[in-house]
């Protein structure tokens, strides 16, 4: 979190606002779960796991809007679209 999300103040560590005081810890715990999802994901798709990837990505989102998430998203379902047009070139027939 760069400013608090109630007065614009730069945030400053801790669990509150500096400026007006507002409790700002459950915030940082879904900016750190969201950012744990970012990670799984990135973790995911260096494994070839789009599916598991787009997921964790998603989940990320859901919680917070992040460039890498975004990125990691929408390439985790390019690959997996790519790998549903070059499986289906090499069925039966
Ligand atoms: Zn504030």
């Amino acid at each position: 979190m760069e400013r608090c999300p109630n007065c614009r103040a730069r945030y400053r560590g801790g669990s509150e606002c500096h400026r007006c005081g507002m409790a700002l810890s459950q915030l940082i715990e879904i900016e750190a779960q969201a950012e744990r999802w970012e990670r799984y994901a990135a973790r995911q798709l260096l494994l070839g796991n789009t599916t598991a990837a787009a997921d964790a990505a998603r989940r990320c989102l859901d919680l917070q809007w992040r460039p890498l998430a975004v990125l990691l998203h929408d390439f985790s379902h390019t690959l997996k679209s790519h790998r549903r047009a070059s499986s289906s070139d090499d069925g039966e027939g």
